[in-house]
């Protein structure tokens, strides 16, 4: 078998300390809210919490899909809390947050993929704290375009749905979505108006080509803003890092992104699709 491979010096991360950070930790348990960052594991708790911002789950903290990179636990979800859209709200107003994120697991049981708790959250966010810019990043609605119009429609400023990977790894890596489809599910939010984002996990075995394949069918398909990181292994029975993809060449797909015709792209090593997220509300549409 062979060794997992060792994390290069610049995906090392702060420790999570401080007083803000203490503060969403208490909020976020208070209000029996889930988090990305905790549920993902992602590296920039630290940075992002001690900033008071975090990245809120909905509709549970149990999926549907089984996505071989996600630490998301699979399952048969619970019924849905009706509350949870003014929970979440309270949490973001007394949290302060300037820009929220806002995301949620699959509920592929669901008629509507959830959308009537999507839109009241971003509903009961904007009410309690009107100031207060929404990302809201949706799941694959499975062509069920009804639910999507519904999930985008109450007002927040951006709309994102990560392709997560280039159109060859699909199987392996997002095994109940499809390219094309999720493709078709960003053209029809930017013919909605919206200012549309994804994200691309690199390190997962894709090569250059794939990458630029999959920004030209972004670009052509609506695509504003792309984010570009590194994919991190959760635990040991999640799809294998098949390369840590050295920063320089992170800031060169940058580069190749805007030459393609993206308006906006995050790319590094630590970049998560709501890293720097408030930086994408006013990327210009
Ligand atoms: Fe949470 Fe996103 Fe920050 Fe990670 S990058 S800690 S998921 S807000
Ligand atoms: Fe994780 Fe989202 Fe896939 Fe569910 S749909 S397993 S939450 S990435």
């Amino acid at each position: 078998k062979p060794e997992r491979k060792k994390k290069p010096d610049w995906l090392r991360v702060k420790l999570p300390v401080g007083e803000n950070y203490a503060k969403v930790r208490k909020l976020v348990d208070q209000h029996k809210l889930h988090t990305i960052c905790e549920s993902g594991n992602c590296p920039n708790m630290g940075e992002c919490w001690g900033e008071g911002t975090a990245t809120f789950m909905i509709l549970g903290n149990v999926c549907t899909r089984s996505c071989t990179f996600c630490a998301v636990a699979t399952g048969r979800p619970p019924e849905y809390d009706e509350e949870e859209p003014k929970r979440v709200a309270e949490a973001i107003k007394l949290m302060g947050v300037k820009h929220a994120v806002l995301t949620s697991v699959n509920r592929d049981e669901l008629k509507d993929r959830g959308a009537e708790i999507w839109y009241q959250t971003v509903v009961e966010t904007k009410k309690a704290s009107p100031e207060t810019t929404i990302e809201t990043l949706i799941p694959d609605v499975k062509g069920n375009w009804d639910a999507l119009y519904r999930m985008i429609e109450a007002g927040q400023e951006v709309v994102s749905h990560n392709m997560e990977t280039v159109e060859e790894l699909y199987r392996r890596v997002r095994p109940q979505a499809k390219y094309y489809r999720s493709l078709e599910q960003i053209k029809l939010t930017y013919e909605a108006g919206k200012r549309t984002k994804s994200g691309i996990m690199l390190g997962l075995g894709e090569t250059d080509d794939q990458v630029y394949k999959a920004m030209d069918d972004l670009v052509e398909h609506g695509l504003h803003i792309l984010t570009l990181g590194q994919y991190l292994q959760p635990t040991k029975r999640h799809i294998e890092v098949a390369e840590f993809v050295h920063p320089d060449k992170f800031d060169h797909f940058r580069e190749e992104g805007l030459k393609r015709g993206l308006k906006y792209v995050e790319s590094g090593p630590l970049v998560r699709s709501s890293y720097h997220a408030e930086r994408h509300v006013n990327v210009p549409i």
